[in-house]
Parts: C-alpha cells; sequence; structure tokens
C-alpha cells in the first residue's frame, strides 16, 4: 500500500468525509482490519479563507505547498489538495511536495466523460465557478460546464461558508440547491456536479432527477486506487 498524504482542514467537516471514504474503500478493497495508511495536515481554515478574500493566492499556495512538502517528508507518495476551491492552486502545491497531486478536477471529469457526460451543472464556491480554473480545465477534458446565474452564485457561495463549513446543514438551504438545479434544467444540463467538498453534506443523487457526481468522493477514491496501485489513477471509480 502506498501512503496518502492530505492537506485537509478546508473545512475539516469534509476532510472527515475524505477519512471515512478513504478507509471504507481500503476495507471493501482488502478485508479484515486492513486500514489506510495515511497521513495528514490539516490546516486552520480561518488562515485560508483570509487569503482568499484578500485575494493572496501566491501565500495560498505557498502556505498548502509547504503542508505538502511536509506531508511527502513524512513518507507520502501522492498529495490531495481536499477542496476543489484550492486546486486554484494546484500547480505550485504540486511543485512543492514532488510527489504526484491526484488532482480532483481531472478525477471528477473523467469520472463523467465515464458516464457520457457532456453538459454537467457546477455547483461550488465563487472561487472555483469564476475563475476558470476548474471550468477551462474541464472544457479541455471536452466537458461544457454550466454556472449558475449570479445571484444563484452567490446564494450556494453564501451558504457553504456560512453554513455547510461550520457544521449547519438546513433545510431551506438544501431547498435553495434543488431550486438552482430545477432551473438550470432548461439550460440543457445532463449531469450536476457537487464541486464543493461540503456539498454532498447536503444534497445527494438520490434527492436529483440527474445525475450527480460528488467530487469528495470521487477523489477519495482516486487516493485509495493510487495506493493499491490496482488501476489508473485516471479511471474512474
Ligand atoms: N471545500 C470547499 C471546496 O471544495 C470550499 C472550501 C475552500 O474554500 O477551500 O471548494
Amino acid at each position: 500500500m502506498k501512503r496518502i498524504g492530505l492537506i485537509g482542514g478546508m473545512s475539516w467537516e469534509s476532510t472527515v468525509t475524505y477519512y471515512q471514504i478513504i478507509n471504507e474503500a481500503i476495507r471493501e478493497a482488502c478485508g479484515g482490519l486492513v486500514s489506510a495508511d495515511l497521513v495528514m495536515h490539516s490546516l486552520d481554515f480561518s488562515e485560508v479563507v483570509a487569503l482568499q478574500k484578500a485575494d493572496r493566492w501566491k501565500d495560498a499556495a505557498v502556505l498548502l505547498g509547504s503542508a505538502g512538502a511536509r506531508l511527502a517528508h513524512a513518507g507520502a507518495e501522492c498529495v490531495l489538495i481536499c477542496t476543489n476551491t484550492m486546486h486554484l492552486v494546484a500547480d505550485t502545491v504540486e511543485k512543492m511536495s514532488g510527489v504526484t497531486l491526484i488532482n480532483i478536477v481531472d478525477e471528477t471529469a473523467a469520472a463523467l466523460k465515464a458516464d457520457g457526460r457532456r453538459r454537467p451543472l457546477l455547483l461550488a464556491t465563487r472561487y472555483t465557478m469564476e475563475h476558470g480554473f476548474y471550468t477551462d480545465r474541464m472544457r479541455s477534458h471536452g466537458l461544457n460546464v454550466v454556472v449558475p446565474e449570479e445571484d444563484d452564485r452567490g446564494a450556494v457561495h453564501d451558504i457553504i461558508f456560512g453554513e455547510l463549513c461550520q457544521g449547519e446543514i438546513k433545510d431551506s438551504s438544501r431547498q435553495r440547491y434543488l431550486d438552482i438545479i430545477e432551473k438550470a434544467r432548461s439550460k440543457g444540463i445532463d449531469s450536476v456536479i457537487l464541486g464543493c467538498t461540503e456539498i454532498p453534506l447536503l444534497i445527494n443523487e438520490r434527492m436529483l432527477a440527474l445525475p450527480c457526481y460528488d467530487s469528495t468522493e470521487i477523489h477519495a477514491k482516486a487516493a485509495v486506487r493510487f495506493s493499491l496501485k490496482k488501476n489508473d489513477i485516471n479511471k474512474a471509480a
């Protein structure tokens, strides 16, 4: 088993899910008492959010890159940035870590493509929906990502930071998300990307009439495939 390195804490509400999915998948693959060989650096999320708000992405890159380097020093053979948003600085983190970075955008794209999806709706933070690092990379994989309208993007973003990242799950916010998805159906979407690692705490495929891609689960399972060297990590779970 190869050692997995997690750069977590962004927020820890979803890092918990990573830890659980990785260990469940390892147990399913190996059985019995086998559990993941894993190291984690859990950052103080308030520091990361302050850098995001101040548009200080270079400083954020160094913060996460240093964490990645420490994980590699602790024997990690791959690193995961356990958030979609901070993949904005993935290139620097990969360079500073010096080990394979399992990219959440590429893994999610591979899962969508394996199912023949072409036009997914992206629900994520404003950074992920608006900065281009995510949608452009998806387009390079042949996926025509649709984002919600301006006021709906604001609502999706505010619910992530104001509620989900603070452990608050509200029925009214769930309904707001479902309404936004319903509205987007008129734009011909064929699927929904839960492109923020906390969104699966609020909604899941059972609540939707469309296929749904959970970025947390896809990313965590890619780490397990890497660790067990079973498949090409680019294959969808
Ligand atoms: N976990 C979230 C994501 O997947 C948002 C938190 C962050 O800003 O990193 O984008």
